[in-house]
């Protein structure tokens, strides 16, 4: 294995960091690589990159890129067990497993993410409040320490450091092993309804009232105003006991940065009204695959170069239930008076919160936007941050790019606890990321 020098970027791509890349094809390659990096900038897992912001960059220092540590190692249908390397990716689990009849409990919105980077940052999906995050449905970890020392870690066995990776922006140790429990599904479909809300009362009402749904979100035109803020359409989903034929997803690619030109605020506009008209305002159900469900993304490839080549960045928050109507309100009120919104944002309810020292969800309404980068874009991401924070919610770090070390520590009370096993695993401060240096993660209060 040879390391190479690569420019690396986060979804988002406005963050670029040049690194030393080193592409593991075994836990062995994995560790050569941990033990030859120096000390200076350390080292961080790269995984699908599909992050948004720089928790998996580290700018003059080194990147394991795990992509090629994509095998399933095994599967037991009696217990629903997958074993994997941390590379393997949520497209890889549904081609493979949901012919029989297995389906990942959670998922991100994206299939191009993989299981290292599901474990990094706990992610959730649209059945929190039922289902948790990700890391509720791991059994068990290889983690290989900065001192490449390799441990087995799950809920019951090294508690403290399992709960630590999960969502600990890989700086607990390299992952080289999950084992994950599936679940069981009818078939590869859902039934879907959707339905139209004229505004942000209702549409939290709506939502409400849909928590018993086994999924829900709801995307909200973050450009509307007045009384049409807060106007969106919700879409809940069942699992569906009638199989839909496979067809292979169309895919469409965005083959170069587009010009900035081409994502202006009145071509925004239409898209939001145009997607706002496509669903009925009584609601209707129809039957959906599940890539089509979970994934509505993914069939444009490289769908974030439409922002430029100054790329873009996502702000997602979770707000507490209590006050949570008066929050989104003056968040959309900030959001869409910016004049800065793109498309449409994701607005989720989040049950209870889990073990992970760092991990994002809690209860209460997360919303999640793009804003092109670009100037002013710090101060609208402040404004938003000041507003979250004013409410007592969180910013989640796995889209982040922008956050300060102090807001951090106040949303994240936990952080003292996470740094305390940092300093246990690692003294030597071999696992760096930006996103440690920016967010001080290694620095004392
Ligand atoms: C279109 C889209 C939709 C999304 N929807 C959701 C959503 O609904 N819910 C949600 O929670 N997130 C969502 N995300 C965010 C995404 O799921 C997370 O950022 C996820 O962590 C990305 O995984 P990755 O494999 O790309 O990891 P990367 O982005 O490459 O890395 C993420 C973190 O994992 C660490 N890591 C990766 N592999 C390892 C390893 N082997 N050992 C140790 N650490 C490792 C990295 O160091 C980094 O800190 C979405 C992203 C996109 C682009």
């Amino acid at each position: 294995m040879t390391p190479a020098l690569e420019m690396l970027t986060g979804w988002g791509r406005a963050r670029r960091s040049p690194s030393v890349t080193w592409r593991a094809a075994s836990p062995e390659d994995a560790a050569a690589a941990l033990a030859q990096t120096p000390r200076a900038h350390g080292l961080i897992a790269h995984a699908g990159g599909r992050s948004y912001g720089d928790c998996a960059l580290n700018g003059q220092g080194a990147a394991l890129l795990t992509g090629r540590l994509d095998r399933i190692l095994g599967f037991d249908p009696d217990t629903g067990i997958l074993q994997a390397e941390p590379g393997v990716t949520f497209a890889q689990l549904m081609d493979t497993l949901l012919p029989q009849g297995f389906m990942v409990p959670v998922t991100p919105g994206t299939s191009f993410a993989t299981l290292g980077g599901a474990v990094a940052n706990d992610v959730h999906g649209k059945n929190h409040e039922a289902a948790g995050s990700f890391c509720r449905h791991v059994t068990e970890l290889d983690l290989l320490a900065p001192d490449g020392a390799l441990h087995t870690v799950g809920p019951e066995r090294d508690a403290e450091l399992f709960w630590a990776t999960a969502g600990g922006l890989g700086l607990t140790g390299v992952i080289t092993r999950v084992a994950l429990r599936m679940r069981r599904v009818p078939s590869n479909a859902l039934a879907v309804r959707r339905q139209r809300l004229p505004d942000l009362d209702a549409f939290l009402g709506a939502i409400d009232a849909a928590h018993g749904a086994t999924y829900a979100v709801g995307w909200i035109d973050g450009v509307a105003r007045g009384r049409g803020l807060g106007r969106g359409i919700l879409e809940t989903a069942e699992p569906a006991p009638d199989a839909l034929p496979e067809r292979a997803l169309r895919r469409l690619r965005v083959p170069f940065d587009l010009p900035n030109l081409a994502l202006n605020p009145l071509s925004i506009r239409l898209f939001n009204a145009a997607y706002f008209r496509s669903a009925p305002a009584r609601g209707r159900s129809s039957p959906a695959g599940a890539r089509t469900f979970f994934y509505p993304l993914d069939a444009v490839i490289g769908w974030n170069r439409i922002y430029g080549r100054r790329g873009f960045h996502q702000f997602q928050n979770v707000v507490p239930f209590d006050r949570g109507p008066e929050a989104l309100a003056a968040l959309l009120e900030v959001i869409a008076a910016s004049g800065r919104a793109s498309f449409l944002a994701v607005l989720k309810r989040m049950g209870a919160a889990g073990p992970g020292h760092l991990s994002f969800p809690r209860p209460g309404y997360t919303l999640a936007l793009d804003f092109p980068a670009g100037p002013g874009i710090e101060e609208l991401y402040a404004a938003l941050v000041a507003i979250t924070l004013r409410y007592g919610g969180r910013v989640y770090l796995a889209k982040d790019a922008l956050l300060t070390a102090d807001a951090f520590r106040a949303m994240y009370p936990r952080w003292h606890e996470f740094r305390a096993v940092l300093d246990r695993v690692d003294p030597g401060r071999r696992l760096q990321s930006d996103m440690s240096r920016r967010l001080r993660l290694r620095e004392p209060a």
